[in-house]
């Protein structure tokens, strides 16, 4: 079985209006669809079950795109109708531990994606028990190392240009404030 494109969580349009539906679908129908299908091409033994050991071992080409295909379908669950808010309980009190208040962590977090120049990804990670704010460039990945994914934010500008045009910094204000998951992040942080 091939590697395939993991169906939205939620409708094409449920995100409106803060990340349109004509947004939505080139990003995941368009370049998410083309990653997958890249990655079927290079690496025919590649499936959905071996994807995470790919991105993981892999280098080069296979690693670009087997990457690319975990981050968005790792983005597509950071974000829900309705979502931004705040988080609750033992993860909300992280944040409070590791960024002095969740407002900080709101800054840290856009100051963050707004200093990645070019191509990349803001993630919330923990790693050695503490909460981080760290980013990626083009397709790297936290998994690659021993850094726990718990949010993430697409910086790439195909990410927010159809919706927001170049004004990258309110696409990540928006994340935050009317997007953000924070049920997936609290699952992620509870794994820990
Ligand atoms: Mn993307």
């Amino acid at each position: 079985m091939p590697v395939t494109l993991p169906a939205l969580p939620y409708a094409a349009d449920a995100l409106e209006p803060h990340y349109s539906t004509e947004n939505l679908q080139l990003h995941h129908g368009k370049h998410h669809a083309a990653y997958v299908n890249k990655l079927n091409e290079l690496q025919p033994d590649a499936s959905d079950a071996n994807l995470e050991a790919l991105v993981k071992t892999a280098v080069g080409g296979v690693f670009n795109q087997a990457a690319q295909i975990w981050n968005h379908t790792f983005f597509w669950h950071s974000m829900k109708p309705k979502g931004g808010d705040k988080p609750a309980g033992e993860l909300a009190a992280a944040i409070d531990r590791d960024f002095g208040s969740h407002d900080n962590f709101r800054k840290e977090f856009i100051s963050a994606g707004m200093a990645q120049f070019g191509s990349g990804w803001v993630w919330l990670v923990l790693a050695d028990g503490k909460l981080k704010i760290v980013t990626t460039a083009n397709a790297d990945t936290p998994i690659k190392g021993s850094a726990k994914p718990i949010i993430t934010a697409d910086v790439w500008e195909h990410a927010y240009y159809p919706t927001y045009k170049n004004l990258r910094q309110k696409f990540l204000e928006v994340f935050l404030d009317n997007l953000v998951n924070w049920d997936f992040a609290a699952a992620n942080y509870a794994r820990k």
